[in-house]
Formats: C-alpha cells, sequence, structure tokens
C-alpha cells in the first residue's frame, strides 16, 4: 500500500520543487475528501489507490499537472465533486487530463465492437495529449495490482484487456518496465496453467542462479569501487515471467535454451564510464564472441543505447552485463514518458519530437472505419514485430515485419504510392516485392504520370493502411 508519505518522499527524491510539493498535497487532501468513506473491493480507502498511480507516476518524473490529475482521475466519476470543481481549484490543464482519463474509462471490454471502440477511444485521447494514456496506465498498472479482490469474471476480462491493449500499448510507447509490469500481473489469471508450468520450470535455476548472480554482483563492485568510478546502481535483473513464457515457446519449451534468465545491469554516471566499466569486465573475464554490442555508437533504431555483453565468468557460467547512463536508462525504461519533465508531451501538435507512428493513428483512425478491419490493422500494423527502416534523409520508419517498398512508399504519402514505379534499398534496385529488414535505406522511384496502382499491387503489401489506400485508389 503507497502512503501519501511515500509520495511525498519519492517526489523530495526526484527533485520536484517545493511548488510542486505544495500543488501535489492540496490536490491528496481534496481527494481523500472527495473520496472520504469510499472503499476499493480490497477493502482499502479508496484514496490508496489515486496514491499508488500518483505513485507510479512521480516515480517516472512526470510533470506535476500529470501527478496532480492522477490523484484526482476518479473524483468527477465516483463522489459528489465534478469537473467544475476540479477545474476551479486546479486549473484547465489538470482538468483536461483528469477529462480525459475518465472518458476513457466508461467503455468496458465486451466483444469486438467494444475493443474497437476502445481502441479508438485510446489513440484519440493519445494524439491529444499522451499524458492521458500514461495516466491510465498508471491506474491500470494499480488495478491489476490489486485484482485479487474483483469478481472472478471481472477479473479475466480485465486481465484479458491488459494482455491485449494495455501491455502492447505501454510497449508502442516505449515505457518497457509499465509493460513488463501489466504482462506478469496479467499472465496468472489469463494463464493459470501456463503459469504455474513456468513458475516449476525457473523455480530450480533461479535459486541456484540468484546466488551466483549475487556473488559476481559483489565481485564487480568492488571491481568498480577499485577503479575509481561511481556507480549509480547495480542490479541482478531476472527475465520477467511473461517473456520468459515467450521464449520458451520460441525455443521448443526447453529451459535450457534460454540463457539470460538473468542479467547485471550497472547504471553509471556518464558515457565515458560506461565504457571504463566494459573494460574493466573484459579484464576481468572474457567475452564470448558476436555478444558484445555497442547501441550507445550505434543506437538500436528505436533510439535503445546500452553496451551489452556477455562474458564467461569463473566457472565457465556466462553471465550477461548491461552498461548504460542513468538518461539512457530512464529512456530504455520510461519510454516517451522519459521526456514529459521536459514539456515535450503536451499536444501532439505541438510537441517536437512525437513518435511519427502516432501521426499516423490519426490518419488510420478516419480511413478504416470497419472495426472488423481497424482491430485487424492495430493488431498487425501496430502491436505486431516491428522492423525500423530509413528514408534517405534517415528518417526513422517504424513497419511491421514483412512490410515490402510499396508498404514504405504509402507509409510516407498516398501520392507517393500511387506514383511508385520502382524502389531502392542500400542503393540497389530492388523489386517491390522484397521484404524490407530493419536498418534498410529505402527510396521510392516516381513517375508524375502514373495516377494508378496495380491491383496485383494488393497482394505485395502487408499493412492495411497501404491495402485501404491501394483500394481506395482503384475504385476511382
Ligand atoms: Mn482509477
Amino acid at each position: 500500500m503507497i502512503t501519501f508519505e511515500d509520495l511525498k518522499k519519492k517526489l523530495i527524491v526526484n527533485n520536484y520543487s517545493n511548488k510542486d510539493i505544495t500543488l501535489v498535497v492540496k490536490a491528496f487532501h481534496f481527494a481523500s475528501e472527495a473520496h472520504k468513506g469510499q472503499k476499493r473491493r480490497t477493502g482499502e480507502e479508496y484514496i490508496y489507490h489515486s496514491l499508488s498511480a500518483a505513485h507510479t507516476l512521480a516515480g517516472m518524473k512526470m510533470d506535476t499537472a500529470t501527478i496532480v490529475a492522477a490523484l484526482l482521475h476518479d473524483v468527477p466519476e465516483d463522489t459528489d465533486f465534478s469537473f467544475e470543481d476540479v477545474k476551479s481549484n486546479f486549473g484547465n490543464e489538470v482538468y483536461n487530463l483528469v477529462k480525459g482519463v475518465t472518458k476513457l474509462g466508461t467503455l468496458k471490454y465486451r466483444g469486438l465492437e467494444r475493443y474497437a471502440e476502445n481502441l479508438r477511444k485510446m489513440f484519440l485521447a493519445m494524439s491529444q495529449d499522451l499524458r492521458v494514456i500514461i495516466i491510465k496506465l498508471a491506474d491500470r498498472l494499480h488495478n491489476m495490482e490489486t485484482l485479487e479482490g474483483v469478481r472472478k469474471e471481472k477479473r479475466l476480462r480485465i486481465a484479458q484487456e491488459t494482455l491485449d491493449i494495455y501491455a502492447p500499448l505501454a510497449n508502442r510507447l516505449g515505457m518497457f518496465r509499465m509493460k513488463t509490469k501489466l504482462e506478469d500481473l496479467a499472465f496468472p489469471y489469463v494463464y493459470p496453467k501456463e503459469y504455474e508450468w513456468v513458475q516449476d520450470l525457473i523455480a530450480d535455476r533461479l535459486k541456484t542462479e540468484t546466488k551466483y548472480i549475487e556473488k559476481i554482483k559483489k565481485n564487480i563492485q568492488k571491481t568498480i569501487i577499485r577503479n575509481h568510478i561511481k556507480y549509480v546502481s547495480l542490479k541482478g535483473r531476472i527475465k520477467s515471467i511473461w517473456s520468459i513464457y515467450k521464449k520458451l515457446l520460441r525455443k521448443g519449451k526447453d529451459i535450457n535454451k534460454v540463457y539470460d534468465l538473468i542479467a547485471i545491469r550497472i547504471i553509471v554516471e556518464d558515457v565515458a564510464d560506461c565504457y571504463s566499466v566494459l573494460g574493466i569486465i573484459h579484464k576481468k573475464w572474457s567475452p564470448l564472441k558476436g555478444r558484445v554490442k555497442d547501441f550507445i555508437a550505434q543506437p538500436k533504431p528505436n533510439g535503445y543505447q546500452s553496451l551489452h555483453t556477455s562474458v564467461f565468468t569463473d566457472f565457465g557460467k556466462v553471465v550477461e552485463f548491461q552498461i548504460r547512463t542513468r538518461t539512457m536508462d530512464e529512456e530504455a525504461e520510461y519510454g516517451v514518458a522519459a521526456h514529459s519533465r521536459y514539456k515535450e508531451l503536451g499536444i501532439l501538435g505541438k510537441r517536437k519530437k512525437h513518435p511519427r507512428w502516432l501521426q499516423h493513428l490519426v490518419e488510420i483512425q478516419k480511413a478504416i472505419t470497419d472495426n472488423t478491419e481497424f482491430i485487424k490493422h492495430v493488431k498487425h500494423d501496430l502491436f505486431a514485430n516491428q522492423i525500423f527502416v530509413f528514408t534517405p534523409k534517415g528518417d526513422v520508419i517504424e513497419l511491421p515485419e514483412n512490410a515490402t517498398p510499396l508498404d514504405f512508399a504509402y507509409y510516407i504519402h498516398t501520392e507517393i504510392g500511387n506514383q511508385c514505379i520502382g524502389s531502392k534499398i542500400n542503393d540497389q534496385i530492388a523489386s517491390l516485392d522484397t521484404t524490407l529488414k530493419s536498418g534498410d535505406v529505402v527510396e521510392i522511384m516516381t513517375n508524375k504520370s502514373r495516377k494508378y496502382p496495380s491491383p496485383h499491387w494488393l497482394n505485395l503489401v502487408v499493412t492495411s493502411m497501404a491495402k485501404a489506400k491501394i483500394k481506395n485508389q482503384l475504385r476511382k
């Protein structure tokens, strides 16, 4: 249970100003008063739910309006106080956030129509202000943590919805910590048997391995200190149980083929220290060939930065290390939320660095009116595995796996798609049915006098967006 003292501590640790904290105190009192006497199904006072959401967001260093809105997020819906009360006490920004979150809350997840409607609402809210979704995720996280108190059928519905919508959404926003937590919380409710199976499989290995990792950790800790490097944190990280499950399914259910059950993550102050620590590790233990990865000099296309290496430690055991700075770590764990305090989130149009796919969503909303098509599109184009390719100017474009140059062309612009007469991949002429790979630089050759796509292009594209655009044009 998260108390107000916990929240306050979190704010202080994360350098919120006194002015910020005063505002949060005010919101806490307001919300406590409003929810007075209300209890959650678990028997807890209602306010602990709001506190927990606010605490999650303070941990992500979200801006103060977001934290205040989290404290108030269930006030207009569930208490005698109105939206107007929120507005007059906390201003427009908080009011809009609370309103956005409340709007999302009213839909229940039942059947296809509801699912589609729900997704559309989410995307619409997201395109207006990403913070609404981030609050919603923090809200959902606490609901999942207290799911035991909920009726059985409702429990399953909420957990299923978490796996289908919220976790992929968190993933899409680069919020990996949130994604992982949601998946691991939903797993036992949606697939109880499979959950137990994985638990049993890893129990023994975790026991012996945890002890061993502890030893290695202490060992490297001493060496780092001896070399006068300041580290921010050094932790053994166990792979999430849901991702172990997924990996097991890919590896023929053989737990011995899952090597990276635990990794050691070292967070240091700056980039130079990252390389020093890597040097120290390699001097001590020899690295596995091909497993040293410098994602600092060459970030992954999604922006991920870190050094990775797997080394043979004593007794020949292989251990993976991940080394990065605090900023890199926050970006990797919190994704878009890591930018919020620098005011990059706000309204989509005003945001400097909003993800392109988000802009794309707004288009999809309008283009695909049929709900079945829409869900197919979202599941495939947005939640499936993504590849990252580049325009000749170096802009990163995200596409689903198996996308072709034609998907790329239609993603860039409808006209570019319609006028496409050929493509180059990494400067080489490539046919339009070539499957793109992450890292490819794609150039589309066009002919302005060409107006219509060929009907057989429908077989060459995998994105629903491209399909819809081609069909549209052919109809004309
Ligand atoms: Mn809530």
